[in-house]
């Protein structure tokens, strides 16, 4: 990786020193761009008024496709953008790109060779042409290579992704428990009612077509009376383990929003089936 790594900053470093010392090359590529257009929009009228061929048109608007394309290699290829940030769609880009600026100067190169061939330019004439057409070949093969490194990359990130997703998910139980009739999960830890609550009131009806079942929304009298400090916490009249249960408890996990799901009237705990949603009460974390 290193050795490829050296190729394209020299390579990018050359292309930005030939063009101006002191801009980086996407900025150029992107006067270049306004030079292109701005030459479509003249020739254009010229060639309204009849002053010039059409032709000389269709070769304008190439030249700011051309532009266009160099635009894209300036970010992609020549740039400083790491390896890792460029996506799979912007190698493909890329590669396209820098072919047609290949296939463009082939173009160029022949029509020149016709001039030549008929004596009516110099050999010499072909000399920039040959040479920038040996620059945009040496383009296509780093852009290339450069786009199958970036294929192995983000091969290996999803590999890693993956990975990822297996180890959460068998860690998962790491921060929940379960007693007898009673599930604990911790999840991140917070429950924001303010910002949780609604969207999970939205997604329920929507789901069950009934408002959710709020037994206790914060401090009820139940609550103080039997020393549970319930604020910021919610009390949903749902057994888990029916539909609508099984329902919120994998909603909230999705979230990591923490709650405890009694499937039965616990002593001291609850009162009858429910699903408390956000940390345990004072009380419930005395008892726990
Ligand atoms: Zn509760």
């Amino acid at each position: 990786m290193r050795p490829l790594g050296i190729i394209f900053l020299s390579v990018g470093a050359l292309v930005a020193f030939a063009e101006s010392p002191s801009l980086p090359s996407e900025t150029v590529a992107e006067q270049k761009i306004q030079l292109a257009q701005q030459d479509v929009e003249r020739i254009s009228g010229l060639v309204t008024s009849g002053a010039l061929p059409r032709i000389r048109l269709e070769q304008a608007q190439e030249d700011l496709e051309d532009a266009k394309d160099d635009a894209i290699l300036a970010r992609t290829l020549y740039g400083e953008l790491p390896v890792k940030d460029v996506t799979e769609q912007m190698a493909d880009e890329m590669v396209a790109a820098a072919q047609r600026r290949a296939d463009h100067q082939q173009v160029k190169v022949a029509q020149m060779q016709k001039l030549v061939d008929d004596g009516v330019t110099a050999q010499s004439s072909l000399t920039p042409l040959l040479d920038e057409m040996n620059l945009r070949k040496m383009n296509v093969d780093l852009a290339r290579s450069r786009a199958k490194l970036i294929g192995e990359l983000a091969s290996i990130a999803r590999y890693q992704q993956s990975m990822q997703q297996i180890q959460a998910a068998t860690t998962m139980p790491f921060a929940d428990f379960m007693t007898k009739g009673m599930e604990h999960y911790e999840g991140r830890g917070v429950f924001l009612e303010s910002r949780d609550l609604k969207p999970l009131e939205q997604a329920f009806e929507k789901k069950f077509d009934r408002a959710l079942p709020i037994s206790a929304d914060g401090e009820t009298e139940f609550h103080r009376s039997m020393g549970f400090d319930h604020r910021g916490r919610v009390d949903v009249a749902i057994n888990p383990q029916n539909q609508e249960g099984i329902w919120l408890t994998r909603y909230l996990r999705a979230r990591g929003i923490p709650y405890y799901a009694f499937t039965h009237a616990m002593a001291g705990k609850a009162s009858a089936a429910h699903i408390h949603i956000g940390p345990g009460s004072t009380r419930l974390h005395i008892a726990d």
